[in-house]
């Protein structure tokens, strides 16, 4: 089926999350077609760009400057140009700038057309080989405010937990999942789609003890085991 461009429309399209094999047919095609990508970080969207050998105009859309900038693009939308948005890795909007975006082209009428793609969440809980029928996304854990509280509350959740981490977090994360909801199963997602992709599968200590056994590196997704 080929697909017109709608005029006016926002696109939510998802990139790569390392692979750049990992970009739809149909995602090319729409950034070959919109009027405009708004991008979180417009060098690394040009490489993509560069990479799928599209060359567009690119407009900088990011958490610092989206309350400036959302009325700018719903505007454009609103006079009839199509634009697609696109993060640096993944599904727009999802631990990713684009939801004040989608937000106000909905209350202004705008058509919205998502775009399916990679995930670095859904990517690590498929592999896990821990429940799938019931999860939870929690994305980052709050560094400091609500931090404790957060781990509180999901102590007793039943479904499988899925969280996203830095290098630089993960040990201090590992702790307090054994600290606050004791020592369960769980799978550690490294580098997904990358060279280096790795999964590491055991008790919460165990995965500790095999990561606190090198500085860790790369891009981490923990999909924990909900309580039973
Ligand atoms: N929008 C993205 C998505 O759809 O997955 C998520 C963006 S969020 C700012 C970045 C976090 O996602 C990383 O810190 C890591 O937790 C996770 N992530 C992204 N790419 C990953 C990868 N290739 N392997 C493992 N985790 C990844």
């Amino acid at each position: 089926m080929s697909e017109e461009i709608q005029h006016g429309a926002l696109y939510i399209v998802s990139t790569p999350i390392g692979n750049l094999d990992d970009i739809s047919l149909r995602a090319i095609k729409i950034l070959k077609g919109v009027d405009l990508v708004a991008a979180e970080d417009t060098r690394k969207t040009k490489f993509l760009l560069d990479h799928l050998s599209i060359s567009k105009p690119l407009v900088s859309y990011y958490s610092y400057n989206e309350a400036r900038r959302v009325p700018e693009l719903v505007d454009q939308l609103k006079q009839g140009k199509s634009i697609a948005v696109v993060t640096d890795a993944g599904t727009p909007g999802i631990s990713d700038p684009a939801y004040l975006l989608i937000r106000n082209a909905i209350d202004r009428g705008i058509s919205i057309v998502p775009i399916p793609g990679a995930n670095a969440a859904l990517a690590a809980l498929v592999a896990s080989g821990l429940p799938t029928d019931r999860f939870v996304f929690e994305g980052f854990l709050p560094v400091k405010k609500g931090r404790k509280t957060k781990l509180e509350a999901l102590k007793s959740e039943h479904r499988t937990i899925i969280l996203y981490e830095s290098p630089f977090r993960i040990e201090r994360t590992l702790n307090d999942i054994i600290e606050y909801w004791g020592d369960r199963n769980i799978v550690v997602a490294r580098e997904l789609t990358k060279k280096f992709e790795e999964f590491k599968r055991g008790k919460v200590t165990e995965v500790l003890a095999q990561i606190a056994a090198s500085t860790p590196k790369g891009e981490f997704v923990l999909v924990v085991e909900g309580t039973h």
